[in-house]
């Protein structure tokens, strides 16, 4: 999940990490979560960890900034992370053709 990063402070003095990842984009962790998710090796955060790389990636794709914290990755751990139906994910999908496509007949791939 995490390639770089560089560190602010956020509103109330805390130490937030602005990570960079190419299969996630771009994203915010607080240094509590951060320092929790590198020492923390656990069954379901492994198996759902996903769930918080997409939630990342789509809000990058939007414009908009996601700040992940220790709730979010408990919640992810613990499975309370809702999976997207399937409706969500059409959205999601048409949304990225949209972005994508700046001609008509363009073919699209998920690299382009
Ligand atoms: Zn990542």
């Amino acid at each position: 999940m995490r390639e770089d990063g560089v560190h602010s402070l956020g509103d109330s003095g805390e130490y937030i990490w602005i990570l960079t990842c190419v299969r996630c984009g771009r994203f915010e962790v607080n240094g509590f979560a951060l320092a929790h998710y590198e020492n923390r090796s656990s069954y379901g955060l492994n198996r759902n960890r996903y769930l918080l790389s997409g939630r990342a990636r789509n809000a990058t794709l939007d414009g908009r900034n996601l700040r992940s914290n220790d709730e979010d990755f408990d919640a992810a751990e613990q499975g309370k992370i809702p999976e997207k139906t399937v409706e969500e994910k059409i959205h999601l999908m048409l949304g990225w053709v949209v972005r994508s496509s700046t001609k008509v007949g363009q073919q699209l791939t998920p690299d382009s």
